[in-house]
């Protein structure tokens, strides 16, 4: 039987060369197009070349129109205006998406919500293992000890990353908030500084750390009268992330147009 083809938007990105490394050993899928920035002086050159694997024979294009209807799935990990207009050109063709990017707003996350009424869309701000489990622990810990405790979400990132907080650590907040029966617009609390006066109870706490080249961490605190209990995840590697998005491009080709997460993907 053959194998899926899948493309990869984004190419010369720390993610996107992540992403070219891991689809070309992932065993289920088959690389077939590498899509650049419009323009990019690197459009043409090998793949496997810009992503340090040596020639693999695959240019890089930066035609994602012409390059789709041959996909079986695309995954993009970019910004959010490139990856609505990534999705636009997939609704178009009926490719299946996997979506990395983060940094969407309401309505640009509404846009892509309605179209995966046309196709199935899997957006995901973090794709590994480690840290969707870490989702699971978030949901129990914040239903057995509910709003005794203060929750502070704590996340730090390479200096490059250009949007706060994380979309990982938003993602940990709404987990939490559910869990308490309740929305993070109403709990959150970005950042403080200056005379804040006493913490409010409930609210949730985010900060963000940009410093050097740290992949991504992540610590959640439930603070309560005596103790404290933290729960920390640390990614050490890109490929952690780049695998957990192959696992959801072979998962997500064939399934009905909707709205996906990672938790579909790993079953819990
Ligand atoms: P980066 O800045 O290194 O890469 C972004 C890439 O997108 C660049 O190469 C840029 O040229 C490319 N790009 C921009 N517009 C484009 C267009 N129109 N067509 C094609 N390519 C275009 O950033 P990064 O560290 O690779 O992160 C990318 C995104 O992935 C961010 O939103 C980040 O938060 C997210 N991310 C998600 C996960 C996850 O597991 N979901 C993990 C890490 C990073």
């Amino acid at each position: 039987m053959e194998k899926p083809k899948v493309g990869i938007v984004g190419a010369s990105g720390r993610m996107g060369r992540a992403l070219i490394e891991s689809a070309h050993s992932y065993q289920s899928l088959e690389l077939a197009a590498v899509v650049g920035r419009p323009g990019a002086n690197y459009i043409g050159r090998d793949a496997g070349d810009l992503a340090g694997l040596g020639v693999l024979g695959l240019s890089v294009t930066d035609d994602l129109i012409t390059s789709v209807p041959n996909l079986d799935v695309l995954i993009d990990f970019t910004l959010p205006e490139s990856t609505l207009s990534s999705a636009e050109i997939c609704s178009q063709n009926n490719c299946p998406m996997v979506v990395g990017t983060t940094g969407f707003s309401k309505d640009q996350l509404g846009h892509l919500e309605a179209l995966s009424q046309r196709i199935a869309i899997l957006i995901a701000p973090n794709m590994s293992l480690g840290v969707n489990l870490t989702l699971k622990l978030l949901e129990m810990a914040a239903k057995a000890l509910g709003d005794d405790v203060d929750v502070e979400i704590i996340e730090a990132h390479h200096r490059h990353k250009i949007d706060a907080p994380s979309g990982t650590a938003l993602q940990m907040g709404q987990v939490i908030a559910q869990a308490l029966g309740s929305d993070l617009d109403s709990r959150a609390v970005y950042g403080r500084q200056g005379r804040t006066g006493p913490r409010e109870r409930g609210a949730i706490g985010f900060e963000a750390i940009r410093a050097g080249d740290i992949v991504g961490e992540h610590t959640v605190m439930f603070a309560g009268q005596g103790e404290r209990l933290e729960i920390t995840h640390k990614a050490s590697s890109r490929m952690t992330f780049a695998g957990g998005a192959m696992r959801a491009a072979s998962w997500i080709v064939g399934q009905p147009a909707g709205l996906y997460g990672m938790n579909d993907v790993l079953g819990f």
